[in-house]
């Protein structure tokens, strides 16, 4: 897509600082890292989101995921990597290229408040009547 930022990067008219990449992904790091290590895998063709991106295109992301959170482990000695992936501008995603983050936990490195919510237990009528609303959604197309 024209003036999408990770279409630049995919094309090589940005640079970036590659980390893995098949016929289908580009994993490479993020400029402004929550952590050290802090990665972005995307797909090669252009989707805004989970809702368009392709089942193949979503499935190669998320293999990558597997062998790239691997060589985070070994290389930064995470106690844990957080995979985030925002839809929409009311959660803050800011660039509308699917992309799935991989935030690691190093020891002694900062807190990761993404992976880390009170938990305060629900209404069970009101998630009850949630599960029905959503699963109808889903049965009527
Ligand atoms: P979002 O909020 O959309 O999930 O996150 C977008 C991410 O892309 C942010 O973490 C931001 O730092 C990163 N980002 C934005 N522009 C660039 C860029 O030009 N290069 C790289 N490597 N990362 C970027
Ligand atoms: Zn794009």
């Amino acid at each position: 897509m024209e003036d999408c930022i990770f279409c630049k990067i995919v094309k090589g008219e940005i640079p970036c600082f590659k980390v893995y990449e098949d016929d289908q992904v580009l994993a490479f790091m993020d400029i402004n890292p929550i952590s050290p290590g802090h990665t972005l895998i995307i797909p090669k063709n252009h989707a805004a989101n989970l809702a368009e991106i392709s089942d193949e295109d979503l499935a190669a992301v998320h293999r990558a995921s597997k062998k790239v959170m691997v060589g985070i482990d070994k290389a930064l000695k995470a106690s844990g990597v957080a995979c985030v992936q925002l839809n929409g501008r009311g959660v803050n995603q800011v660039v509308m290229h699917y992309h799935l983050h991989l935030i690691p936990k190093i020891p002694g490195g900062p807190d990761l408040p993404v992976s880390k919510w009170e938990i305060i237990p629900g209404d069970m009528d009101e998630i009850k009547t949630t599960a029905e609303n959503i699963s109808n959604a889903l049965n009527n197309g």
